[in-house]
């Protein structure tokens, strides 16, 4: 069967060996675990030229945040291996990142159609010291109902481990563009409840790997207790509601962490909603984002589906006060 590449078997003992001998690269910072956020997209344009446009916007957005939080970026364009084209990408892109960034602890994918919409939030990383998988999703409808939506691999992270690798090789296999790709695909809809007949996809393969051979679970973080993944339909249209009655860092239904536009397809030609619902959608979901970072400069939006901005405070003589009170950064909150 396909394999992402050559077997590689002492990944932890190499890179222990590694870290040791490269002090100048730590993979943890001011004690803090370091995180590499990688996105990317198709290789070409997009069919729709304002898709390119929102992909543009998606990444102002993901640059905002690891700013703030000193996460690095990685953004791919490339398909490193042809027969792992479209949404299968990741995989060997992940797995390529673990290998060349050995001072990076955890690997984050994030999606091109998922914006930060908590910019002050951070990921709770002490509750996940025995995990090597975090991952959005509910365990009962994972096991109970074994539903194809039990997970979603719009946004998870990997430890940089072997563990993680073999994950991968154990996930991949599903994945080779064509004929592999479409028989795979009716053994997931045979066995997923709610999917659609298609070809193999990343997430159904992922679901259907956890519960057929259970004993991965022992190092996978299914996590619900915040949106590391929220499904935009429930989110977007109570933006304003939020901002009324709660406040960002709370990563939740109040103020949810990260709103994905599944079934949007803003870069392709055929989705599951309206295109016009879906990019004002992601519209008021950026805009909302972009106020938080904002602030600190004394703008926001003049409403979520504008772009103008308008001035929140008077030009001060005594700048600094507001660093203190508004940089994300100093205020303490970023603790979550
Ligand atoms: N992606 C990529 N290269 C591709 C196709 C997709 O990097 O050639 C990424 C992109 O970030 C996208 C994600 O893979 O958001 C998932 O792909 P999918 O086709 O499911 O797109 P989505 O439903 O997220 O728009
Ligand atoms: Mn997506």
């Amino acid at each position: 069967t396909y394999t992402l590449g050559a077997k590689i078997s002492n990944w932890d003992e190499e890179r222990t060996l590694w870290l040791n001998r490269n002090q100048d690269f730590p993979n943890i910072v001011n004690g803090k675990a370091r995180i590499l956020l990688v996105t990317g997209s198709p290789p070409g344009p997009c069919d729709n030229a304002i898709g390119d446009h929102y992909l543009l916007k998606s990444i102002k957005n993901k640059i905002d945040y690891c700013r703030i939080h000193g996460i690095e970026i990685v953004y791919n364009m490339a398909h490193l291996d042809k027969e792992l084209s479209g949404y299968w990408a990741k995989l060997p892109l992940i797995r390529r990142l673990m290998l060349s960034h050995p001072e990076v602890e955890w690997i984050w994918w994030m999606d091109s159609d998922a914006l930060f919409t908590d910019m002050v939030f951070e990921l709770p990383l002490s509750k996940y010291k025995d995990h090597n998988l975090i991952i959005h999703g509910y365990p009962d409808l994972l096991f109970d109902q074994k539903s194809w939506i039990a997970l979603n691999t719009g946004s998870f992270l990997f430890r940089n481990c072997q563990w993680s690798l073999d994950l991968l090789d154990d996930w991949a296999p599903m994945g080779p563009k064509g004929p592999v790709r479409e028989e795979a695909g009716k053994i997931l809809t045979a066995n997923l409840k709610g999917r659609p007949a298609f070809e193999a996809d990343d997430q159904s393969a992922l679901i259907y790997l956890l519960i057929t051979k259970t004993e991965w679970m022992s190092k996978v973080f299914v996590e619900n207790s915040y949106f590391l993944h929220g499904y935009w339909a429930g989110l977007v249209d109570r933006y304003e509601e939020m901002m009324e009655k709660y406040h960002p860092g709370l990563g939740d239904e109040r103020w949810p962490f990260v709103t994905h536009f599944v079934g949007c397809k803003p870069c392709g030609s055929y989705g599951d909603y309206p295109v016009q619902r879906c990019l004002s959608s992601m519209e008021r979901a950026f805009n909302f984002a972009d106020n938080q970072v904002l602030k600190l400069y004394g703008f926001r939006h003049r409403g979520l589906l504008s772009p103008k901005i308008k001035r929140i405070r008077n030009e001060t003589v005594t700048p600094l006060q507001y660093v203190d009170q508004f940089d994300i950064r100093h205020s303490g909150q970023a603790t979550a």
